[in-house]
């Protein structure tokens, strides 16, 4: 590698401040001691003065993916009517982890770059009043889009009361969404998005309701059995053995987070998004996404007329150091992303947009 660090633009892990990474090289304790058990009971507190709510939260050694699957086999039974509301492809993540279990999903499918149409979930509810829980991804990572979810709440939850599952994993802790008020039973989150912190631990937060539904679901669950979280929680302790060094990690994290104001580190991605939109506008690029529904996270670009995506980012890491994703599933090639998560300069953007326009001259691209 290059003497320059990467400058690392992804949605996810995202680069950590250097006090995070120092704080994971803290000693070792005992998991089952009265020092973790203090770790776990505040950064549970943080964590759910995060998720804007009173209800229990549980935090996980996985990843992202983890929480998701969690959402669903502690809420669900096999056969129960799902509708799953795909912009992307993590919302076709969380569909296939609900056919894995046995549900039977309905997905209402949107067109990748645009957000969901809130009153079509209306209309699919109206059609199946059979189905008992309704997929929602906050933010879709793969599209750089957001959803309207206190639109899509308002029906699902006051209108017709269905369990409401939602993977914010891409804008937990950086786009709003207030757990309780917008009456959210399961949200799901992971460390390496935007909290900076290392890949490796998820958390969600748990309602009334969802604990409900937890008393009668029935699709086979071990390692995230929530009902042995919330025991082994109550006492101070994790199921199984924790990544007690992301817990440092993530416990500094969110200290910082909470100390600065959530509403501060909102508005700063609602900035750095605009921001970056403006720079790719500005190079005469295209974004998938409409500003109406773009995310304040990532930004997906589409590859220009006549220049190979793959090259492209190649080159923007080679000759740049300047780390981008690229385009997932039916996107791949056709797009480009940047992520803007996290603690994002003004500098780091600029950086990523000069290798963009540098790299995109190399490939032999001319503004139209
Ligand atoms: C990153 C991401 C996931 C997957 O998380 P993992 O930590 O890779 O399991 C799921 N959903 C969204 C929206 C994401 O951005």
């Amino acid at each position: 590698m290059n003497d320059k660090k990467q400058n690392l633009r992804l949605p996810g892990p995202v680069s950590c401040p250097r006090e995070i990474l120092e704080a994971l090289s803290s000693p070792m304790i005992n998991h089952r001691g009265p020092e973790f058990k203090e770790l776990l009971l505040k950064v549970t507190n943080m964590m759910q003065r995060l998720f804007m709510t009173d209800s229990d939260v549980y935090i996980l050694t996985s990843s992202g993916s983890g929480a998701m699957e969690a959402s669903i086999v502690n809420t669900l039974s096999p056969g129960d009517k799902v509708l799953a509301t795909p912009i992307g492809a993590f919302g076709d993540r969380y569909a296939k982890i609900a056919e894995s279990y046995g549900a039977n999903v309905t997905r209402l499918e949107s067109e990748w770059g645009t957000a969901v149409d809130p009153d079509s979930i209306r209309d699919a509810l109206k059609g199946s009043p059979d189905i008992s829980a309704v997929l929602v991804t906050h933010n879709e990572t793969s599209t750089g889009v957001t959803n309207d979810l206190k639109a899509i709440a308002e029906i699902v939850k006051d209108e017709f009361g269905k369990l409401l599952l939602v993977d914010a994993i891409s804008s937990f802790g950086c786009i709003p969404l207030p757990v309780d008020d917008w009456k959210c039973d399961v949200v799901s989150g992971g460390s390496q998005k935007g909290l900076t912190v290392p890949p490796g631990l998820s958390f969600l937060s748990f309602s009334e309701v969802a604990k409900q539904a937890q008393l009668t679901a029935k699709m086979p669950r071990f390692y995230f059995d929530l009902e042995m979280v919330r025991k082994s929680l109550e006492r101070g302790m994790t199921p199984a053995t924790p990544a007690i060094s992301l817990f440092f990690a993530l416990d500094l994290a969110l200290s910082n987070i909470l100390t600065l104001g959530v509403e501060q580190v909102f508005k700063r991605h609602v900035h750095i998004g605009d921001f970056t939109r403006r720079g790719i506008k500005d190079l005469g690029l295209s974004l998938l996404a409409d500003e109406s529904c773009a995310s304040n996270t990532v930004t997906a670009v589409k590859v220009p007329e006549g220049i190979n995506g793959k090259e492209l980012i190649d080159l923007m890491r080679t000759d740049y150091q300047v780390v981008v994703a690229g385009g997932v599933g039916k996107l791949e090639g056709k797009v480009f992303r940047i992520g803007h998560m996290g603690d994002v300069t003004e500098g780091e953007i600029e950086d990523c947009l000069a290798a963009l326009d540098s790299s995109l001259r190399t490939l032999g691209f001319t503004r139209s």
